[in-house]
């Protein structure tokens, strides 16, 4: 007996159901003592192998996303704040959009929730079972910049290419040099239509040719983030301000 078991187990690791495999034991011992069918059995084990394989997952996805901090999107007042809804927000939570290839842009001064939202939106997108990268823009320069020389660099830009939103957090807090401008004009590129993009800025598109260094660049990027998408200009007084003054009154 127990050497079958043991070379079920076997079994079961090298065809890698590694969910089966953990749970064999309970179950063979619910099977016998509930007198189940070896139909309903197979059932249960299989769906122990598929529950684990969405689990493994997320985690996988949630830890390859990179979030800063958790942010959850249901916690958001909306009270204080101009240019976005709840119902704005609960139609974004259907991800149609990223399904799409549709585009987010959120705009406004700090302290009023862009990345409490973008960071609240891309976890609901991985709970769904998209792939999301998140990455603050110096971050993300960082990174194509040292594409041919760091392996790291490659590894996460290719996520970044594979995911299904790629996030991309306070463009616009500090200026960037037009060479490294013009890597991110080709990394939107490459994601047109085919990933959807959620930016954060605190900077108006007015701003953005002197940001970036390059006003012919500059169009022709803003063209290919605006076109498919939706623009929520944010703006009230600053969360962290407002928190400020409850605490001292
Ligand atoms: P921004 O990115 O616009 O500068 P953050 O998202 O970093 O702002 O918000 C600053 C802090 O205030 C964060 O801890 C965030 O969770 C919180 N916060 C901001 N706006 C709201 C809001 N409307 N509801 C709940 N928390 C908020
Ligand atoms: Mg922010």
């Amino acid at each position: 007996m127990i050497k079958n078991y043991d070379q079920i187990v076997s079994q079961l690791t090298s065809l890698g159901l590694k969910g089966m495999t953990k749970r064999l034991n309970e179950a063979l011992n619910e099977a016998e003592a509930s007198k189940e069918s070896y139909i309903s059995f197979m059932q249960r084990l299989i769906g122990e192998e598929l529950n684990y394989r969405v689990e493994r997952r997320y985690q996988r996805n949630m830890v390859g996303a990179h979030f800063p901090v958790h942010k959850d999107v249901l916690t958001f007042k909306f009270a204080n704040v101009k240019g976005i809804s709840e119902q704005d927000v609960s139609g974004l939570l259907d991800f149609r959009w990223v399904d799409n290839h549709h585009n987010v842009l959120i705009f406004g001064p700090p302290g009023l929730g862009k990345t409490h939202l973008a960071i609240g939106l891309g976890i609901k997108a991985v709970e769904k079972g998209y792939v999301v990268c998140f990455e603050r823009m110096t971050t993300l320069i960082k990174l194509l910049k040292s594409v041919d020389i760091q392996r790291s660099s490659t590894f996460r830009l290719n996520r970044i290419m594979k995911s299904d939103l790629v996030i991309i957090d306070e463009i616009g807090y500090t200026p960037i040099e037009k060479k490294e401008a013009n890597l991110f004009f080709n990394l939107v590129s490459e994601m047109y239509e085919k990933t959807s993009v959620l930016i954060t800025s605190n900077k108006g598109f007015q701003d953005w040719a002197e940001m970036m260094g390059d006003p012919i660049m500059t169009t022709a990027l803003l063209d290919r983030l605006l076109h498919h998408s939706s623009i929520y200009n944010l703006g009230g007084d600053s969360y962290r301000i407002q928190n400020l003054q409850e605490e001292v009154k």
